[in-house]
């Protein structure tokens, strides 16, 4: 598959229209300087809206958790991971590989200095973990990624609209209650095709990319469930076998509550106690995922002293996003005396709900519900947090579903988090690559456990012509237990699958 790499908006060599300035406040003992030379950076690579600031930044890094050398060293370039990279898939360029990102991290750590096409590449890494999957070495690339995004985001200085869009995404998407409001006025957009009327006359089109992208990954506001007033505390079904905390997400509160009401009764029909603790926001992923390192630690202190007062033994989550960094609270907060502790205690009892539902086994009864699904690997269910068996087992354990596998199923969807957004080009090319794989099953339904993969594959599918009702397993699960039939569960999922353009 032939996808262009995305290319500088204007075409003219960005340094020429920068402004550079001194940026990457570095701790004290360290070298200052930002030199104001233009861009000499050997592998210009600059996306739409991404102008380049043309600075030249010493040292690259700062002394604040830099990536560690001795993970780098980790690399032998062997390159194993290449083939699973989506990047590198897309464009088979060396720097947008894991292998070229880990020597770009080296080189900077080694005393070159911070360009434009350095942080270009690691822009463009959706951060997938594909990689990490892959090697056979064990390098820890979530760490390096990690540590590189925070460095960048202190310390270069980005284009003002890049800038502006970010502030944007941030001010909106871990706050639901702006989100769900702030998308309100978009209801009778879609109700009345108001999109079908723009597209058709040219008007779409000539938004900026981003805003596109936006726009085509915005959820369906007229079917979907806004928040519903999950209970507090809802008693376990029969004996109680534990008292399970819920997080209810940002996205997944904002325009999936179905997910989160199936996800408690799933868990009450199980034996548990489920509590969903008043006060809880965001659990920091996107802003840890994106660099965004103070803004995460916050969210992540938040989220364990919610919890911790709710003495709970497990905190279940149902996005697959939000349990990879959970998991990895102890890491982000090693620094702080006063949380270092709790979150490590808290990210021991973080299960993902499919991982939860096996872990203690399933006691209530499942009805045939007969349905052919295909099964889509989240990123950070998958490579983030190595669940791969837990959901299909438990869509296989009801009578009638078969599970479909999805070709290249490693290969990211596109969505990464806030990257469907901030790099709409390669988002959709994988995002179109991803729909042909999940056509190509010929299944009535696609189970994902990721917001983002739901909404990305959802408006990738539109794209295509095709029409298919996705699901979070638990919902699936849900549906059984309940002993709702196919008909009517497809039905509430947006009805039977279909071609309804012409599909390419
Ligand atoms: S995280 Fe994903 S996109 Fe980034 S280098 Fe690894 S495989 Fe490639
Ligand atoms: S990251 Fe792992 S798989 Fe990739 S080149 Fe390095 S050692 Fe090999």
């Amino acid at each position: 598959m032939e996808t262009q790499k995305p290319r500088n908006a204007g075409g003219a060599p960005a340094h020429s229209r920068a402004v550079a300035g001194t940026v990457g406040a570095a701790p004290e003992g360290l070298g200052q300087d930002t030199a104001a030379s233009v861009g000499t950076a050997a592998i210009p690579a600059t996306g739409v809206a991404h102008e380049e600031s043309g600075s030249r930044i010493y040292p690259a890094f700062d002394a604040h958790h830099p990536p560690e050398k001795a993970l780098i060293d980790d690399c032998v370039h062997c390159g194993f991971c290449l083939p699973t990279c989506p990047t590198y898939v897309l464009w088979g360029e060396e720097m947008d590989s894991p292998r070229g990102r880990i020597y770009l991290m080296n080189e900077a750590v080694e005393g070159e200095p911070l360009t434009d096409a350095m942080v270009r590449h690691w822009d463009l890494c959706l951060g997938c973990l594909a990689c990490v999957t892959a090697c056979p070495s064990g390098v820890q690339y979530e760490k390096l990624l990690e540590a590189t995004r925070a460095q960048v985001e202190r310390r270069y200085p980005r284009g003002r609209m890049d800038r502006l869009f970010r502030a944007l995404i941030f001010a909106l998407f871990p706050y639901p209650r702006r989100l769900r409001v702030l998308t309100a006025p978009l209801g009778p957009y879609q109700r009345y095709g108001v999109s079908g009327i723009l597209r058709r006359a040219g008007l779409l089109q000539r938004l900026p990319a981003s805003l596109r992208a936006m726009e085509a990954l915005m959820p369906d506001l007229i079917t979907s469930v806004a928040r519903r007033a999950i209970p507090t505390v809802t008693p376990a079904q029969g004996v109680q076998r534990a008292r399970v905390g819920v997080l209810e997400g940002c996205v997944q509160r904002a325009f999936f509550g179905q997910v989160n009401a199936a996800t408690v009764r799933v868990l009450a029909a199980e034996g548990c106690e489920v509590v969903s603790p008043r006060g809880q926001g965001c659990c920091g992923a996107l802003s840890i995922h994106s660099g965004r390192e103070e803004e995460g630690m916050r969210f992540a202190r938040r989220t364990i002293d919610v919890f911790e007062a709710a003495q709970l033994e497990y905190v279940v989550v149902n996005s697959a996003g939000c349990g990879a960094a959970m998991k990895e609270y102890g890491y982000l907060l090693r620094d702080d005396p006063a949380y270092a502790r709790r979150a490590t205690n808290f990210s021991a009892r973080v299960r993902d709900v499919s991982e939860f539902v096996q872990e203690i086994g399933p006691v209530a009864p499942r009805q045939p519900l007969p349905l052919t699904v295909a099964y889509h690997d989240a990123c950070h269910l998958a490579h983030g947090q190595g669940i791969r068996q837990q959901p299909r087992q438990g869509l296989l354990a009801i009578p009638g579903v078969t599970v479909r596998e999805i070709e290249e199923s490693e290969i990211c969807c596109g969505s990464a988090g806030v990257y469907n957004l901030v790099e709409p080009e390669p988002a959709a090319a994988l995002g179109d690559r991803k729909a042909r794989n999940v056509h190509a099953t010929g299944a009535e339904l696609l189970v994902a456990s990721n917001p983002g993969c739901t909404l990305q594959i959802h408006a990738s599918l539109a794209r295509s012509g095709i029409r298919l009702p996705m699901a979070h397993p638990i919902e699936v699960l849900d549906a059984s237990i309940r002993g709702e039939s196919a008909e009517s569960f497809l039905r509430r999922k947006g009805g039977a699958a279909q071609i309804v353009g012409a599909f390419n």
